[in-house]
């Protein structure tokens, strides 16, 4: 079939514009899609999907691992866009791109072992019958993804729901458009003969999400905020559209006595200010229990004051996204420093926007919006707690359950076990979510469905069963007119499975 490895370009759009946050030049303007552009989309979308479905697992492997390779050998031009659209530095933006091209061999290689379909059994009163499991593609997949992780979050959705054998509309965010239409168009350039539209990007504000939402598409994996996830959600509700919601963290870390502090210390800092805090699984939160706190404080300074906030290549990390993120970072500095709490690194003047310098808060109430809101800016505040029981009690006491962290020596999976949160990462940080065979998503306010592995996998597909009869057996029980002799035998049939067999 002949394709286009782009998407056609509407003719006449109102453009919104993309400035760099550090020095607010312009990196670019994107169009205004309409729900005209998105239905058209789409449209364009699910007759590609038949395409997409007939190539089968093996066929769909081969193009994602062309598209694996094609990313591979363009990565520069992401670190590049990526770098001049959101300020970032290359190496935050690199980790991103390692998670979602990882997610793509991952999905590739393992989606036909995960969803072919397999044999189940029957049961004793349909024994005459074989049964079987299979994972449909839903169709097309809606993908819904934030600014802060503009990369990864596009190229995992794109994983899952192509692997999976559907058709796929990204709407990225506004604020990091370009180098989100770069990882979706790169599915086209790695594989031009694809037919046009399997893969495209809308752009846009919230009304060309929305419109994402309202065009009939089988599924919208949303990543984003806890706000605009509710919006999506009851979008959706009007068209029983099933929903993923990836959404907000206060991910908290438990220090027990017997961690090694000096590794706790240093995944802790960088944990909390890598992408300037900008991370739904970034450490927000720190229970340390009181015998090692002083040692544990003087060690997370020490690493504190060594990150800097900068664009340069070796800066820890970059700028606020918006002004709006930089004022929602010094209302919850300024409201734990009234509420009593200490600032043992930085404080108020760390904020110089669009940097904000690195914030360590101790001692701050448990309900402060420092620590029962998402700050996403470069804060950590620390607690302590007496004993790792209280400190989990403490990590559980808020609206999310995304990320979590524990660091003990001996006692890390008891205490693991007890965190309400969709992962944790012993004696290290963030770790999971760059493992590609472990599902990856929230519970509470952090959202449900996840992303990632065979869950992930299963995640973008339908089960559907088939059960085939193979020969009659005994009087039929699907057939009027009813008898007392079936009745009779299935009576004992009953009591003898369910009464006296069953252990
Ligand atoms: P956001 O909610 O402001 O925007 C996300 C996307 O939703 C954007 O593309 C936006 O245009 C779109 N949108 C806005 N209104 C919409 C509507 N009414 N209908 C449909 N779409 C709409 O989020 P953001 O500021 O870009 O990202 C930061 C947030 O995302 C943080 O809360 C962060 O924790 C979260 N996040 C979560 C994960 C995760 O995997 N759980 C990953 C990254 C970021």
């Amino acid at each position: 079939m002949t394709t286009t490895a782009t998407d056609a370009q509407p003719s006449s759009h109102t453009m919104f514009e993309v400035r760099n946050p550090a020095t607010g030049a312009e990196v670019g303007q994107f169009p205004i899609h309409t729900a005209t552009d998105v239905a058209d989309r789409v449209t364009q979308a699910r007759s590609a999907q038949q395409w997409w479905a007939a190539q089968g697992f093996d066929g769909r492997r081969r193009a994602m691992i062309r598209w694996v390779r094609w990313l591979a050998a363009h990565c520069e031009e992401f670190y590049d866009l990526g770098h001049a659209e959101t300020a970032r530095p290359k190496g935050d933006v690199q980790m991103g791109f390692y998670a979602g091209i990882e997610d793509i061999r991952w999905t590739a290689s393992n989606a036909k072992r995960v969803l072919k379909p397999r044999s189940a059994p029957p049961g004793l009163a349909l024994a005459n019958f074989q049964a079987s499991v299979s994972h449909e593609p839903l169709g097309v997949v809606g993908i819904i993804t934030p600014w802060n992780v503009p990369i990864y979050t596009v190229l995992s959705g794109m994983a899952c729901a192509l692997a999976a054998g559907n058709a796929v509309v990204v709407k990225p965010s506004e604020l990091s458009p370009g180098v989100a239409k770069l990882a979706v168009d790169s599915f086209h350039r790695a594989n031009p003969d694809a037919p046009a539209g399997l893969v495209s990007a809308v752009t846009g504000l919230g009304d060309t999400g929305a419109a994402l939402c309202q065009s009939g598409v089988d599924k919208v994996a949303f990543t984003g905020s806890v706000a605009t996830g509710r919006r999506v959600m009851a979008t959706c509700s009007e068209t029983l559209t099933p929903v993923v919601l990836e959404l907000g963290g206060k991910d908290p870390t438990i220090i027990a006595e017997d961690a090694d502090l000096d590794a706790a210390a240093e995944s802790v800092v960088w944990g909390g200010f890598f992408n300037a805090g900008q991370a739904c699984v970034g450490i927000e939160r720190v229970y340390v229990v009181d015998s090692v706190r002083d040692s544990f404080l003087a060690k997370v300074k020490a690493c504190a004051e060594r990150a800097t906030a900068g664009t340069d290549e070796l800066s820890s990390y970059g700028p606020m996204i918006t002004s709006g993120q930089v004022d929602i970072v010094r209302s919850h500095v300024q409201a734990a420093l009234d509420s009593g709490a200490t600032a043992l690194v930085g404080g108020i003047e760390s904020i110089r926007p669009p940097f904000v310098d690195p914030v360590v808060l101790v001692d701050v109430p448990e309900d402060n919006p420092a620590v029962t809101e998402e700050t996403f800016g470069p804060v950590i505040v620390v607690n302590t707690v007496p004993t790792t029981e209280e400190g989990v009690r403490r990590a559980n006491s808020t609206r999310f359950g995304l990320g979590s962290a524990v660091f003990s020596t001996k006692r890390y999976e008891g205490i693991a076990r007890r965190i309400r949160a969709g992962g944790v990462t012993i004696n290290s940080a963030l770790a999971f979510v760059g493992m590609a065979s472990v599902p990856f998503g929230g519970v509470g306010d952090s959202g449900f469905g996840r992303f990632h592995g065979k869950d992930g996998l299963r995640e973008f597909t339908y089960a559907k069963s088939q059960a085939r009869k193979r020969f009659d057996m005994g009087p039929p029980v699907q057939a009027f007119p009813r008898t007392a002799e079936q009745f009779d035998m299935v009576r004992k049939m009953i009591r003898w499975r369910y009464e006296r067999r069953l252990k």
